[in-house]
């Protein structure tokens, strides 16, 4: 297992064969090098900074039915909500004060937010807060669409794949298409947008095989970010009594994405956090960059419900600015407030 772990550490590379043996066969040593590999790697690319993004959540309506998340159009116990501009801009500003470089507008496929809207929103933030990106993460739409936002002034687009098998992805997507969310993301890399794609981790009946094809899809696409988070059920979904993801698994994936794409910018998500308490530190050390505060209006966090026991929706934004740094000094890291955008990525 050195050997292979090696190779991966020497050619950010390795082939199928390669991946599943290392998935299948890590003993906790071998889990161990894995990770100090991720981190000295991670070092030599970014040393000991940590790129927080500030997020906000600003409308859980969806028009999707993703069987796994709690804010899928079919869940009548959602308690729905958006944000007017005048929200979304005051959790800026507040995001500006606390020093944030980077906010990032999250939320479902909502049709009410149309193109001209959204371009309203994105117009607003460049104006007002200039050298700040914009990371949009609104799921999937034409090319024209993610074409306007662009031109508009959004620098970046985060559309997790999910999985890259196929036939999972259409059991857990009804009404979607494998296909069609693989052109977009090949669409947004096309118009310049640095993208993150990313996968659960732990998702019923996922294999390593499944893995195999997602570590496979990320080296091909080479996204600028990577999201991976653990699957956590939420109560009133059709996974509700499945069980999730563990921390075990998100580190070692983390871990190999970190090695596969040196470069690229890696969050210790809210999920991990969620599923142990030390989780995002964990992620830190095995690769992981980033880190998401929120900075959504507080009387809404407890709406944005994707899973159960979401963590830390009853902190003030500063609250959360000060729990965080302190989690990554500790934790032997540094919070960077630059923009961190991706080191090979240049605006067109
Ligand atoms: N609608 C946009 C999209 O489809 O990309 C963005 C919002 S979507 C709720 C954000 C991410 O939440 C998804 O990409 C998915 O990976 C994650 N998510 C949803 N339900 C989840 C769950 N039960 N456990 C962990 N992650 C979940």
């Amino acid at each position: 297992m050195k050997e292979l772990i090696d190779k991966l550490y020497k050619q950010n590379n390795l082939n199928r064969e390669e991946l599943l043996k290392l998935l299948e066969g890590m003993s906790k040593e071998d889990v161990d090098y894995l990770i100090s590999k991720a981190h000295e790697t991670r070092m030599k690319h970014y040393g000991n900074k940590v790129y927080p993004r500030g997020l906000i959540e600003f409308t859980n309506y969806c028009k999707n039915n993703c069987v796994y998340c709690g804010i899928r159009g079919l869940n009548k116990n959602a308690d729905r909500y958006r944000l007017s501009l005048e929200e979304i801009l005051s959790a800026c500003e507040e995001g500006n004060r606390l020093g944030y470089k980077t906010f990032v507008l999250q939320g479902g496929e909502d049709t009410f937010f149309t193109d001209d809207k959204i371009v309203e929103i994105i117009k607003e933030i460049k104006n007002r807060f200039p050298d700040t990106a914009v990371t949009l993460s609104i799921g999937e739409k034409s090319y024209e669409s993610y074409k306007r936002y662009y031109d508009a002034g959004a620098d970046r687009y985060l559309l997790r794949h999910e999985t890259a098998t196929k036939e999972l992805y259409e059991k857990l997507h009804p009404g979607m298409s494998f296909e069609n969310r693989r052109r977009c993301l090949r669409d947004l890399k096309d118009i310049g947008y640095q993208v993150g794609a990313g996968f659960m981790v732990g998702l019923p009946g996922q294999s390593n095989e499944d893995y195999v094809n997602d570590l496979l899809f990320l080296k091909e696409l080479e996204p600028e970010m990577v999201g991976i988070g653990p699957f956590i059920p939420q109560k009133d979904t059709p996974l509700a009594n499945e069980s999730r993801g563990t921390v075990e698994t998100t580190v070692i994936m983390l871990a190999i994405v970190r090695l596969l794409l040196p470069e690229v910018l890696l969050p210790a998500t809210t999920a991990l956090g969620t599923i142990d308490p030390l989780g995002r530190e964990k992620g830190l050390k095995a690769g992981a960059n980033v880190v998401m505060p929120n900075l959504s209006p507080t009387e809404v966090r407890k709406k944005y419900a994707l899973y159960d026991g979401k963590i830390c929706t009853g902190d003030e934004a500063a609250e959360c600015r000060m729990c965080i740094e302190g989690r990554i000094k500790r934790a032997g890291f540094v919070l960077e407030m630059s923009r961190g955008d991706n080191k090979l990525w240049r605006r067109r």
